[in-house]
């Protein structure tokens, strides 16, 4: 039997739905009983669901890693929101909580460069509590690598630094002016139209040009934007 066309979106609502209330993702057996599937069908579901973004699987396998922002590995970013803790994928994708859940959020990270200890809280729309005060988001590559190899570019070039210097200090920050620095409060903003539907049965992502629309209207644009 054919795969109806609205598995997909459904498919993609259970994994967010699964990673929102047990801070993990299902498995593809829940999938296959879930929905009435094959092996193959709900395999096939998933790698779908990964060229279309919304999921990284571990290579090789249809294990979810990563439904961004969630992450099913244990990463530097976690995330408390409505008393759940939460493995982000990066620094992007844990104040993304704020934007998807639009609940208060608190983030602990730490600085990628000495590991000490970043705390952030965020409320209705910006950050209330940063700590230390110069945090910063760091985004090594340039909007249009970050989908070379999105599970390289979550895990190892969108961080937190505690300070300027710090980041200067980075082996990350080799080459000066190559990444861009962000304010929690600018990385929620940039957030809103990638993650605030998430949790809908109809999520979209946003098309290119509506990404970069986006990113003009916070004055972020040049190269480094570019998609
Ligand atoms: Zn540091």
């Amino acid at each position: 039997m054919p795969i109806p066309e609205d598995v997909p979106k459904r498919v993609r609502k259970f994994v967010f739905d699964h990673f929102l209330e047990h801070a993990a993702p299902p498995i593809v057996e829940q999938v296959m009983t879930a929905f009435s599937l094959s092996r193959e069908q709900a395999t096939d579901v998933l790698h779908s669901l990964e060229a279309a973004r919304h999921v990284a699987l571990v290579k090789g396998t249809a294990r979810i890693l990563m439904a961004f922002p969630f992450s099913a590995g244990a990463t530097p970013f976690r995330v408390t929101v409505r008393g759940r803790r939460y493995f982000a994928n990066c620094a992007w994708d844990a104040i993304a909580f704020h934007a998807m859940l639009r609940n208060d959020i608190r983030v602990e990270s730490f600085c990628h460069h000495c590991a000490a200890p970043i705390n952030l809280e965020m409320r209705e729309g910006s950050a209330v509590h940063v700590d230390p005060e110069d945090v910063l988001v760091y985004l090594a590559l340039p909007a249009a690598r970050w989908w070379d190899d999105i599970i390289t570019t979550c895990s190892n070039t969108m961080v937190f630094f505690a300070s300027p210097e710090h980041r200067e200090a980075s082996a990350l920050c080799a080459s000066p002016g190559s990444g861009v620095s962000l304010t929690p409060d600018q990385v929620h903003t940039l957030s809103v139209p990638l993650y605030g539907k998430k949790m809908d049965l109809d999520y979209a992502r946003p098309s290119k040009q509506s990404l970069l629309d986006h990113f003009a209207t916070m004055g972020l644009t040049g190269d480094f934007w570019k998609l």
